[in-house]
């Protein structure tokens, strides 16, 4: 096992053995890529969909929020493209009968190439010092100048048979490419057929002659079918956003890598509606402003990449990831999206509706022009807790696992800690924890010795410990320790709050 797998497989046990995720139904075996969050997951994940949505709605003044129903009428999404093309090629390997992405396994490939030239790169850079000018490496280095020109002819190939839905050219790619099955290590593939991953369902009964519903495979849809409702009834004028967090479901082929592919997930998505030929300068601002969104939660910039997309979706004319450096490598966390008039069009037109927009400032009527910012909640509670997962060896030779959580988010901010259980300690740390417990999610502990009590809390990510002594009876003063640098102060108890909350602060400087 590498490395980067053992780490994984301690977050994913960690995360189990401190309440954030359980495997869905674990008792009947669980329910494969379905997850449940505990008590302290909830916790988190809550906080995350309050930075997000303060972030989002609050603190931009043209943009609203939305809570659409996860069913929606069956024509949406025939409108949305949805029905005919949310696709994904699969493929199975005969000897070990694992099913793949077909589109995956020749991106695997790609980003081996590309992991390649990265190697080259850093290599030089090491050997050149100083002097080392990377772009006119890349441009001269012959094995990186081969290892381009492969991607370069994959992607020519790909590219269309991924827009034109090509299968036979996939299957075609993968094995020129002689990619193999990773499990049974063979070249045994059957051909790729197209799987569409929407769940559907019934609504109403049999008798009454029930229709076919799909539960949601992205929450953007009841955002534009909603687009002219709060428009008109919030008064709003271009350019403005909806933004909306819930429950999405995608009948996903491979589902492994824990809570980073679900079949049920979360997305915290915004639509920003602007007049056509603005979308651009608002695609690039939202580009950077999610990219800040990001960095302030004080994750370095480097465990993140940007990813402009060679093959677009159906519905796109710009497109971005942006990755995150997961433990099992970059992935996309969240995209950024030019949708054109794609959607509100097409629902237009089949719904008969008009959906234009009267701009007051140029007397024209149009339909707007649409840029999305999509966020994975799953994804970003776990780059999170991939980030935070620390194990650390302390000064006199113990070892403590610490979840660098940012402060903001954690789930328990306080924890308040008599030192003994006697003396009127307990009553002592009881009459602070009242007090505290409606600003703060705070927790009382009183059993166990302090070290283990710490190390518990250290655990979930809980930014501040207070303890309690027989000091604090004579003077109302109490050690406040600081989870990342174990740091302990005397302060006033009437202080505990004010220094706490500076902590917690997200607001932009
Ligand atoms: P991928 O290529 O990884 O399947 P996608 O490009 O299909 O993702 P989008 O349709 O752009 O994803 O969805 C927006 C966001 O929703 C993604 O950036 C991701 O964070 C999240 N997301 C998508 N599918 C899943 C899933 N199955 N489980 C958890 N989160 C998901």
């Amino acid at each position: 096992m590498s490395k980067a797998e053992d780490r994984f497989k301690k977050i994913i046990a960690h995360c189990k053995e401190y309440g954030f995720i359980f495997p869905s139904s674990e008792i009947y075996d669980g329910l494969s890529a379905v997850y449940d969050y505990g008590q302290n997951g909830a916790e988190l994940k809550n906080n995350i969909k309050d930075y997000w949505w303060k972030s989002m709605v609050q603190y931009h003044e043209n943009i609203v929020g939305l809570d659409a129903a996860i069913f929606m009428h069956p024509t949406v999404w025939k409108a949305s493209g949805h029905v005919d093309a949310f696709n994904d090629p699969l493929i199975d390997n005969k000897d070990s009968k694992k099913r793949y992405r077909a589109d995956v396994l020749i991106e695997d490939h790609i980003a081996k190439l590309e992991e390649k030239i990265t190697k080259e790169v850093s290599k030089a850079a090491k050997r050149f010092g100083d002097s080392f000018d990377e772009k006119m490496f890349r441009q001269t280095n012959p094995r990186v100048q081969a290892n381009m020109e492969k991607i370069r002819a994959i992607n020519e190939r790909f590219v269309p048979a991924m827009e034109n839905g090509q299968l036979d050219d996939l299957k075609a790619l993968i094995l020129e490419l002689e990619i193999a099955c990773p499990v049974s290590g063979s070249r045994n593939w059957t051909d790729v057929r197209q799987f569409n991953l929407m769940f559907s369902s019934q609504m109403g009964s049999a008798s009454d002659g029930a229709s076919l519903v799909y539960l949601r495979p992205e929450t953007a849809q009841g955002i534009f079918v909603n687009y002219l409702n709060v428009q008109k009834t919030g008064r709003k004028k271009l350019p403005f956003g909806i933004a909306q967090i819930g429950k999405a479901f995608r009948n996903e082929i491979v589902a492994r890598q824990f809570i980073f592919r679900m079949r049920e997930f979360e997305q915290m998505e915004m639509q920003f509606f602007v007049r056509p030929g603005q979308e651009k300068e608002w695609y690039e601002y939202w580009k950077e402003e999610r990219m800040r969104w990001h960095l302030a939660l004080g994750i370095p910039r480097e465990m993140f990449r940007i990813h402009e997309h060679d093959k677009l979706a159906h519905y796109a004319n710009m497109a971005v990831d942006i990755e995150f450096d997961f433990p099992f490598g970059f992935k996309e966390i969240e995209g950024i999206h030019s949708r054109t008039d794609f959607d509100l069009g097409a629902h237009q037109k089949f719904s008969g509706k008009k959906l234009q927009y009267f701009d007051p400032e140029t007397n024209e009527s149009y339909v707007p022009y649409v840029v999305e910012t999509s966020i994975g909640l799953d994804r970003t509670f776990l780059a999170i807790v991939s980030h935070a997962y620390t194990e650390e060896k302390l000064e006199d030779g113990s070892e403590r696992v610490v979840m660098n959580i940012p402060p903001a988010l954690a789930p328990v901010k306080i924890a308040v800690l008599p030192l003994l259980k006697k003396d009127g300690l307990p009553e002592k740390g009881r009459e602070i924890f009242d007090k505290l417990k409606y600003d703060f999610h705070c927790q009382y502990e009183d059993k166990d010795a302090i070290g283990r009590r710490y190390r518990r809390q250290d655990a979930i990510g809980t930014p501040y410990c207070i303890t309690i002594d027989h000091e604090s009876l004579e003077n109302n003063t109490v050690t406040i320790r600081e989870r990342d640098s174990m740091q302990q102060e005397r302060i006033p108890v009437d202080q505990i709050a004010s220094i706490v909350s500076k902590r917690i602060d997200l607001r932009p400087a």
